[in-house]
């Protein structure tokens, strides 16, 4: 595939993230200011959670960085790429290859096997179908899955499921994967078990951003920042 927005290509020592001066406001009434001039760096292979309470912006914010939302104020560079001003198309296709989304309630296809559910992303990426299969074999023993590929979903675990979303997540070994309160279905065992899945990726050298309302899972991470009304403060 080519690089989307020829304008400006990726910087290989650019950090991964960078927004500058985002705002994101909903017009109402009563028009609601979601983000308000927040400024966040975030470099290859870095670990970072964002905490807050319900309501203060994180959707927000993991819909910008995952290029599901544009900010109404501000720029975002993604790879050291502007992204504010790519296309819908532009924007889909950085996305695919560079983003890998994990969401609280797995949003897996419910009627397909375990190896559909991770094929899926590479489906129209133009990898040849045997180099698919293998990816997906990969991703899904790496999260340690191998003897789960023909069931589906609903036969599974909530920790399974998750498992299974994570390795859809990589198998397009995008640079930067962003989970939106991805252990906010999990019970406090699985969720430990999903951040150490979480973790060992990281280790691999994949850059990590969490989302979650959840202290203790916040304070795994050697960068947490804290997010209220709509600002971010670095916790130290
Ligand atoms: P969190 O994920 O931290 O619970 P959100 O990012 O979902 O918070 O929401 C932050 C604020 O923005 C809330 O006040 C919410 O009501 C508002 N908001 C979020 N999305 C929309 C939208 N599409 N339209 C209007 N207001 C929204
Ligand atoms: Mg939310």
């Amino acid at each position: 595939m080519t690089e989307a927005g020829t304008a400006e290509a990726p910087t290989p020592d650019a950090p991964i993230v960078e927004l500058r001066d985002v705002t994101r406001s909903f017009p109402g009434p009563p028009e609601v200011q979601a983000l308000k001039s927040i400024n966040l760096t975030v470099s290859a292979g870095e670990y970072v959670t964002i905490v807050g309470p319900s309501g203060s912006g994180k959707s927000t914010m993991l819909n910008l960085l995952g290029l599901l939302d544009r900010p109404s104020v501000g720029e975002y560079y993604l790879n050291g790429q502007l992204t504010t001003q790519l296309d819908e198309n532009e924007r889909a296709a950085v996305r695919a290859t560079t983003i890998g989304f994990v969401f609280q309630a797995f949003h897996l296809m419910p009627h397909r096997t375990v190896l559909d559910n991770v094929l899926m992303p590479m489906l129209y990426s133009g990898v040849p179908r045997a180099e698919r299969e293998d990816r997906a074999h990969d991703a899904l023993r790496r999260v340690g899955l191998s003897h789960r590929l023909d069931f589906q979903p609903g036969t599974l675990s909530g920790g399974e499921r998750q498992r299974v979303a994570v390795a859809r997540a990589v198998v397009s070994t995008p640079r930067l994967l962003l989970a939106d309160e991805p252990t906010g279905n999990l019970d406090q065992t699985t969720s430990g078990e999903v951040m150490e899945l979480f973790e060992e990726l990281n280790a691999d050298g994949l850059t990590l951003v969490i989302i979650t309302h959840d202290d203790a899972i916040a304070k795994r991470a050697p960068r947490t920042i804290r997010i209220s009304d709509g600002r971010l403060s670095e916790v130290a």
